[in-house]
């Protein structure tokens, strides 16, 4: 972990300077929300769905121990193998050790936030093992050399003809900004991966304690091929990815896809129950499931910040906020942007190394409101907010204003006065042309012309009646 503080201030600066980037965030996180009512206007019983999904994932993460073990013994029972992880470097280290043990040179991945979380590429990559990524959005970013800026569409922040130059750049091909032919020219390329890979990675979106299923939702079919073709299937899971029963996923599939990209359902959902059998057609020769921890168990002892554990990554918080509209995904420093990224980077990274971001919100609470499993994410953000002054990790010039701010709110003589001077200050100002000049709030607009009269001064006047 790194300890140093992310820049949020900074990096929102450098991206809200940057046009190209703010057009293209604008049109493609508009652009989900339209998709997105539209598909939520479907369902009368959304709210419901919402309430029970809530329900589901509260009883899952109060009793997660009990879960997780009843997936274990159903992974093993079927034949797969389980790995606990405390720690991302262990989860990493794992599954080289797998690669190493099947001498693969190769692997192939499927969309995973979980193995960005772990560093998993740069492992792999140490260990002479070259990662292909196999969803578009992620074959993209790396390409381009980046990180994701979104948890379900990573390559939001590029443009078709950035895309197209790309291409263009690092694949040698003619450039076109047709997304169908750009699609055609990337599943060419990751064909071969596909057919040399004897290991495929892959993300989980749910596990279901029941049955020992690790279910995947994707669009590209990518997901499909890197759990089927190679001869062994590593699956990385954060712990609060499972769900109690085989029923409980009907209502997070109805609205996940809804949510996400304004879907019914999403093109592939797979339902992995351990590796081949006997008489299947296809699959994998060995499965590997790792659970990870990974500072979850840390959000889960916290009575405010649990619920975070509830996340499905559905995106949807990121599409709504004002602030990630703007500034994009990697202003905020770490694999999880957006609200929910400025809660979880803090709790897993540490208040110091993420104190700002509890502040890239207006608190407008578009992000609970459009949350599909009715996470308090603005309430926790204030939460945050709150630690991080008690922690006197606020700039000290904010805690002497306010320590000066509630001095003065605490003497009703020294409030009066106050508030004359400010009056007079307001006076002098007006006649130079200016509003009242006050730090962090009218750099960018005015401040709110006080009122003529107090309402102390109006209350002796008897004026308020
Ligand atoms: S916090 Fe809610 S809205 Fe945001 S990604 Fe997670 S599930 Fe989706």
């Amino acid at each position: 972990m790194s300890s140093g503080t992310i820049p949020f201030k900074n990096l929102a600066r450098k991206n809200l300077a940057d046009v190209q980037l703010r057009g293209n965030l604008l049109r493609a996180t508009q652009h989900s929300l339209a998709a997105r009512a539209s598909a939520v206007s479907e369902v009368p019983e959304w709210e419901l769905l919402r309430t029970a999904a809530h329900a589901i994932k509260k009883e899952a993460v109060d009793h997660l121990a009990t879960y997780l073990e009843q997936f274990e013994a159903q992974v093993q029972a079927s034949g797969g193998h389980v790995f606990w992880a405390q720690t991302g470097r262990q989860a990493a280290e794992h599954v080289v050790a797998i690669c190493g043990h099947h001498q693969a040179t190769l692997a192939i991945k499927a969309k995973s936030m979980t193995s960005e979380e772990i560093g998993l590429n740069q492992a792999l990559l140490e260990a002479g093992i070259e990662p292909v990524e196999t969803d578009l959005g992620e074959y993209i970013i790396q390409l381009a050399g980046e990180t994701p800026s979104h948890i379900t569409a990573p390559a939001l922040h590029k443009s078709r003809a950035q895309i197209g130059k790309l291409f263009q750049e690092k694949l040698g091909c003619s450039y076109t900004d047709d997304p169908q032919k750009l699609t055609q020219i990337a599943r060419s390329r990751l064909r071969e991966k596909f057919l040399q890979a004897s290991v495929g990675i892959s993300g989980v979106n749910f596990a279901v304690a029941e049955t020992g299923s690790i279910v995947l939702i994707t669009n590209e079919g990518n997901g499909r091929m890197c759990t089927t073709l190679p001869r062994v299937h590593i699956a990385l899971m954060g712990i609060e990815k499972i769900i109690p029963t085989f029923d409980d996923l009907q209502i997070f599939l109805r609205l996940l896809a809804r949510s996400s990209t304004g879907q019914r359902l999403t093109s592939y959902v797979s339902i992995i129950s351990g590796p081949r059998k006997t008489a299947d057609f296809d699959g994998p020769e060995e499965l590997h499931v790792i659970i990870l921890d990974n500072e979850r168990t840390s959000i889960l002892a916290h009575p405010h910040m649990r619920e975070s554990l509830f996340c499905i990554r559905c995106g949807a918080c990121l599409n709504t906020c004002p602030v990630y509209q703007r500034v994009g995904g990697h202003a905020y420093g770490w694999v999880y942007p957006g609200p929910i990224g400025a809660v979880l980077t803090p709790e897993m990274q540490g208040l110091t190394r993420g104190r700002e971001l509890p502040y890239a919100s207006s608190l407008c609470g578009s992000c609970s409101a459009v949350c599909p499993v009715k996470i308090n994410i603005h309430h926790m953000l204030l939460w945050l907010r709150k630690s991080v002054v008690d922690s006197r990790r606020s700039p000290w010039t904010e805690r002497l204003i306010i320590r000066i701010f509630a001095a003065v709110m605490k003497r009703p003589r020294l409030y009066r006065s106050s508030a004359r001077l400010a009056r007079l200050l307001e006076k002098l100002f007006a006649k130079r042309g200016k509003g009242l000049p006050v730090p962090g709030w009218s750099l960018h607009r005015d401040f709110p012309p006080l009122a003529k009269q107090s309402f102390h001064d109006l209350w002796k006047q008897g004026g308020l009646s």
